[in-house]
């Protein structure tokens, strides 16, 4: 095999997305391009430099990693007797170079498909192919957000369009009220996974059909219902068409909730009674949420509901308001939405929330759904999220486990392993953390060059920095810090003590709201007394996420609990040695022990408050301990200079953090709590 069929390989398998020993080879093969497409491996080696590839030292790297590629998908797996599942939903992160996300649901999702193809588990992923993704982020002169659609190209992506024995696109059909939907479905293969992307945009469809799959969580209502109507049915559809059946159904939030009718039409037209067939459709599907607030919960006016799965209703054989009673808390009421939380409850055998706080917050929720159980018999169980360590820990921190901890991979589910960082030296861990903070300002020096949004970074590679990168809905308050400008300003003109502040995160293009938090910091980052020590990075996607969760000494994360169902960009910072300052929100409550970062009031003072009240009352527990616990504890030095406290906190924190909150746990806790039976 020659050197370039072998890249070849390994670029069309998402495996090179968690194995940064292929992506360094892939950047080698032509820098320029490989930064200018946004990373993206198949660009790099499509335009790879004839002297790279005729290297031997490299062709021999390339030996060594295509090897690892083969063992890994050759390897047995592990969970081959757990049961087989299929897995919707909206949105996934795999890779920066591959756009199908908005934020944490995606991530999450990409994570969980990229663990179960480590643990061996028979998977199968199902989504859209959102051509268009989500947004580019721009900025006028004033700091406003504009939003730009760069289309990915399915020629320059790992994507194959599934076709039949005679190289026919496999299509299948689902209806927007009587009008054909026709799709077809692009496969990513992730490991030893494999994703299914369903696309309208091809000539069988009409215009406005054809862009039904193009973009995430844009236009109206009559979009989304239709985009799910895509998702749920239609995926469940094109899993047959492919001769696919599965022992498990995971619905991964609301979006993709219409496969369990579509589940019911089928055991109908194989002649089960409709008990029977709901029955059997609760047996194989089960449901998460990760919603918090009621309003946030994916619904549809009863109108727009009826007239869109006119078409489904006449397969199905239903009335309209049986259709409409299974997204209904209260069929009878002709006014009730349909909502798809509900549907998801109603027609699955088991549902979960993603955090133990979440999952107690989702009982009271839709206790009115079981009105004669009590809020703790609700059955919503939860799972706590967690992170797929290899795609987010830097480069540094693997050689950094390889030297301290050993095989860590093979034993990370003994705490064993990760006991053994007691024996790292403070040197040792204070030199890691220096290295990852100025390999991030490095990055946002250059970073912010390409930047439409002027910034002036005056990054101090010794001092404090504090991260904040998430969406800017506005629940999660990203502008809480500087709620009191005569505070924070005193704790930016500290002399002894400078602290920088490093802000990135997109808000929906139709939240104002979120647009204006942006807008804030940007003239906020300007004024005299935090200019080049407050910055705001542009475009945050799955790139800057890795750069800033490994190089920020504290992730700031301050939701108005409780609206963070989990919440996991906190989780990827401990395994480099970043310390959470976070609201005991999400899964902050499970993760903080007393040592190992701080929270935000205890877990008592926050619940359920008027904003009014509750965010003046956060902004004050969070000057209180920046000024009397952060500060002071990573500029109090031992005589060695370093921070010998703070040391001995993200010792805590990487031991004790880490696996709890990875993706694997996360995997193997679904396989045994709610995949089996
Ligand atoms: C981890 C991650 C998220 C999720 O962040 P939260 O802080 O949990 O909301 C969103 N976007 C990107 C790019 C991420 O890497």
């Amino acid at each position: 095999m020659t050197t370039r069929e072998q890249l070849h390989e390994i670029s069309r398998n998402l495996w090179w997305s968690w194995h940064p020993e292929a992506l360094t080879l892939f950047q080698r093969l032509n820098r320029d391009a490989f930064q200018a497409s946004g990373n993206n491996p198949n660009i790099a080696l499509k335009l790879a430099r004839a002297d790279v590839l005729t290297d031997p030292q490299v062709q021999a790297e390339v030996d060594s990693v295509y090897r690892s590629f083969k063992e890994y998908m050759e390897s047995p797996g592990e969970n081959q007797d757990a049961p087989k599942t299929a897995y919707f939903c909206m949105e996934y992160g795999l890779h920066e170079s591959l756009p199908l996300y908005s934020g944490g649901l995606g991530i999450l999702a990409g994570d969980h498909v990229k663990a179960a193809s480590d643990v061996g588990l028979r998977f199968t992923a199902v989504g859209l192919f959102l051509r268009d993704g989500y947004f580019r982020q721009y900025f006028d002169p004033k700091g406003l957000q504009h939003d730009d659609y760069p289309a990915i190209d399915s020629t320059e992506q790992p994507v194959e369009l599934v076709v039949d024995e005679d190289g026919a696109p496999i299509t299948v059909t689902v209806h927007t009220g009587h009008q054909p939907i026709h799709l077809r479905a692009w496969k990513v293969c992730v490991g030893k996974t494999a994703l299914y992307l369903l696309d309208t945009d091809f000539a069988a469809n009409p215009y406005e059909i054809r862009f039904l799959t193009r973009r995430l969580y844009q236009g109206n209502r009559y979009t989304r219902i239709q985009q799910e109507i895509i998702l749920g049915i239609g995926g469940l559809r094109f899993l047959r068409a492919i001769g696919e059946s599965f022992d498990v159904h995971h619905m991964n939030e609301g979006h993709c909730a219409f496969l369990t009718l579509e589940m019911v039409r089928e055991h109908l037209a194989a002649g089960l009674s409709r008990q029977e067939a709901e029955e059997a459709t609760r047996a194989s599907c089960v449901f998460t949420t990760h919603t918090p607030v009621i309003a946030g919960h994916d619904r549809f006016e009863p109108n727009l509901f009826t007239s869109t799965l006119a078409g489904f209703r006449d397969e199905i054989g239903f009335s309209e308001y049986d259709m409409l009673s299974y997204g209904r808390v209260h069929p009878e009421d002709g006014g009730e939405e349909f909502t798809m939380t509900v549907l998801g409850l109603k027609l699955s055998r088991s549902a979960n929330g993603v955090s133990e706080l979440h999952g107690k917050v989702a009982r009271h929720q839709w206790n009115h759904l079981f009105a004669d159980l009590a809020p703790a018999e609700v059955p919503i169980t939860h799972i706590t999220n967690g992170i797929h360590l290899p795609t987010w820990a830097a480069p540094a921190s693997r050689s950094f486990l390889d030297v301290h901890l050993g095989s860590w991979t093979a034993d990370r589910e003994n705490q064993a392993t990760w006991d053994r960082i007691d024996q790292v030296s403070d040197r040792a861990i204070w030199e890691y953390r220096n290295r990852l903070r100025s390999s991030l300002i490095s990055f946002v020096n250059a970073h912010i060059r390409t930047q439409t949004m002027s910034q002036d970074a005056m990054l101090n590679r010794d001092a404090l920095t504090i991260g904040f990168a998430r969406r800017f809905a506005t629940y999660k308050r990203a502008p809480l810090l500087f709620s009191d400008i005569e505070r924070i300003t005193q704790l930016f003109q500290h002399s002894d003590r400078p602290i920088q502040v490093i802000y990135a995160g997109k808000a929906h293009p139709q939240d104002e709201g979120g647009k204006a938090f942006i807008q804030k910091i940007y003239e906020l980052s300007h004024r005299s007394a935090f200019n080049g020590r407050l910055i705001f990075l542009e475009n945050y996607n799955m790139e800057i996420g890795r750069k800033l969760i490994s190089g920020c000494d504290v992730w700031l994360n301050n939701p108005r609990r409780p609206m963070e169902a989990s919440g996991t960009s906190g989780q990827k910072v401990a395994i480099h040695g970043g310390l959470n300052l976070s609201i005991p929100d999400g899964w902050w409550p499970e993760g903080y022990n007393g040592t190992n970062g701080w929270s935000i009031g205890d877990n008592a003072s926050h619940e359920y408050e008027d904003p009014s009240v509750q965010d003046p009352r956060d902004a004050e527990l969070l000057y209180d301990l920046l000024e009397n616990a952060v500060i002071p504890l990573f500029y109090s030095r031992g005589e060695k200079g370093r921070p010998d406290e703070w040391i001995a906190m993200i010792r805590s924190a990487m031991k004790g953090l880490t696996y709890k909150f990875s993706a694997h746990r996360m995997l193997l806790e679904y396989i045994e709590k709610i995949y089996s039976v």
